[in-house]
C-alpha cells in the first residue's frame, strides 16, 4: 500500500501548504483510492492534493475519522467534485446525503480487500487498519479514543507493524514497543520524546510524505 499525506500542520515538501488538521490518501492493490479526513480548509486541502498530482474524482472511498472541524473541513469540497465515493462516519455521525452510500461504522467494517475500519471507539472516533505484507498499519486521525484501544481493536486483523496519525497527548510510551513504524502527526504533543524513544522506528511526518509499505 501507498499512503500519501496530503494535510497536515507540518510538510515534508517544498510547495505544499500546512495547516491544524489532518489528511492522508491510501492506495492499495485492487482498489480506488481511499482519503481518510479531510483537513480542516477546503482550498488548502485541494491545492495540495493538486500538487501532489491527486485527482479526487478518483477517489472510491472518504473516510472520516470523527467529527472535528480540522478532519471535515474539506468534506463538502470533494463531494462536491466527487459525485461517487462512499462515505464512512464514525456511528454517532448523522450524515444525509441523498444519493451517495454513507456507512456510519459502530462496529469493525471491511472497506476494501485490504483496508479495515475498527468502527467508532469509545464514542468518537474510527481507525483504518491496513493489511500490507509487513502487518497492519494502523492510520488515526486524532487518537482520541487512546492509542492502546486502537492498536488492541487494529490487532484483530494481524500483528500491528506501524501506526500514521494524529496521536494527540498520548504519553503511554511503552505501549508502541513491538512497533516497527512510528509516524505520528498533526496533534501529537510528544513528538520529540517519540523521536528520541524510538528513532529506528521513527518517521517525521508532514504533507508530501509518501510511504509505501
Ligand atoms: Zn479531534
Ligand atoms: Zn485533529
Amino acid at each position: 500500500m501507498k499512503i500519501t499525506i496530503v494535510y497536515d500542520n507540518c510538510t515534508v515538501r517544498a510547495g505544499l501548504k500546512t495547516g491544524w488538521g489532518f489528511s492522508a490518501l491510501i492506495e492499495t492493490d485492487n482498489a480506488t483510492p481511499l482519503l481518510f479526513d479531510t483537513g480542516a480548509d477546503g482550498a488548502t486541502l485541494l491545492y495540495n492534493m493538486k500538487q501532489l498530482g491527486i485527482d479526487p474524482s478518483r477517489i472510491g472511498a472518504i473516510v472520516i475519522s470523527h467529527a472535528h472541524g480540522d478532519h471535515t473541513g474539506g468534506l463538502y469540497n470533494i463531494l462536491d467534485i466527487n459525485k461517487h465515493a462512499e462515505l464512512y462516519v464514525p456511528a454517532s455521525s448523522v450524515v444525509r446525503l441523498p444519493g451517495r452510500k454513507v456507512i456510519q461504522a459502530n462496529r469493525p467494517v471491511q472497506i476494501s480487500e485490504t483496508v479495515f475500519s475498527t468502527g467508532e471507539l469509545q464514542g468518537i472516533e474510527q481507525s483504518l487498519a491496513v493489511k500490507t505484507t509487513k502487518g497492519i498499519v494502523v492510520v488515526a486521525g486524532c487518537s482520541h479514543p487512546g492509542v492502546g484501544v486502537i492498536l488492541n481493536a487494529a490487532s484483530d486483523y494481524g500483528k500491528v507493524y506501524g501506526i500514521i496519525g494524529g496521536l494527540h497527548g498520548f504519553r503511554d510510551f511503552s505501549r508502541l514497543y513491538g512497533l516497527s513504524l512510528i509516524c505520528p502527526c498533526h496533534c501529537t504533543q510528544y513528538k520529540s520524546e517519540l523521536r528520541r524513544l524510538f528513532p529506528e522506528q521513527y518517521i517525521a511526518c508532514g504533507a508530501g510524505l509518501e510511504l509505501k509499505l
